[in-house]
């Protein structure tokens, strides 16, 4: 059985002092963690973090990649500058990014190829809407998400790692059901064999308001391979939880 995923997002949150104690702690704390843990910093921080982590079992992560290779691309910037910092996850397609940054289908498929293309996984992030999910819509949006990114990289989708995050469930405090999220990791993990026969390699995470009281219940569904966390990444104890549950 592959061993679990579970991946901190910081979003835009730290400080040069903030990470040090942060991170001290969760080195700490995670030195016999059983599951890979990731932390996804923002770009300003990478340099800081590569060298806390390095040698850990804590892999570094960004959150976001330009579309293209290099240029005038005022601001981006490229999957080839994330690998010169050890980069080894990069998210794609986070619902913040969709949201604020109008990214498509299309321009999130495409920063999943140039991730891949400079050897860095990507964390692809799909998920509807509260207002889609009462239509009744969610299975079509997140596979329309994910299609995208498969007819896009459709030779090397084994490579990626899907996160599930219902947007109604982002920061809200809100969480899916362990049935509900376990429904739609179905549904994505069918699609994803559909398209390659080592789709059962695949991660799939489950991110959305995770925190150590709900983590041991998802991350024990057949088809939730680990766990994308935002708040409760930034403390400590908490994110050192769902990494002990993740065992
Ligand atoms: C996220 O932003 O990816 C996330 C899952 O946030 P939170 O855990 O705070 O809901």
């Amino acid at each position: 059985m592959k061993k679990k995923l579970i991946a901190g997002n910081w979003k835009m949150n730290g400080s040069l002092s903030a990470n040090k104690t942060l991170v001290d702690a969760l080195l700490a704390g995670s030195r016999n963690a059983q599951c890979l843990v990731a932390v996804c910093v923002p770009a300003p921080y990478l340099a800081q973090v590569q060298q806390l982590v390095d040698g850990s079992v804590i892999a570094l992560g960004g959150q976001d990649v330009s579309q293209h290779d290099l240029g005038a691309f005022t601001g981006e910037f490229s999957a080839a500058m994330l690998k010169d910092f050890g980069v080894r996850y990069c998210l794609v397609g986070h619902s913040e990014r969709r949201q604020y940054h109008g990214e498509t289908d299309q321009v999130v498929a495409a920063k999943a190829q140039r991730a891949l293309a400079a050897g860095i996984t990507p964390v692809v992030c799909v998920g509807e809407t509260l207002a889609e999910r009462e239509a009744g819509h969610t299975e079509e949006v997140v596979k329309r998400q994910l299609a995208a990114v498969i007819h896009a990289n459709g030779h090397c989708i084994s490579e990626i790692v899907v996160a599930y995050e219902p947007v109604w469930a982002i920061g809200t405090g809100k969480t899916a059901s362990v049935e509900q999220a376990q429904q739609v990791h179905a549904v994505l993990r069918g699609q994803l064999r559909a398209a390659t026969a080592q789709a059962d390699r695949v991660h799939i995470l489950y991110g959305g308001s995770m925190n150590a009281g709900n983590a041991a219940q998802l991350l024990a569904q057949p088809d939730i391979d680990g766990g994308l966390v935002g708040g409760a990444a930034l403390k400590p104890a908490d994110f050192l939880a769902i990494i002990a549950a993740a065992q």
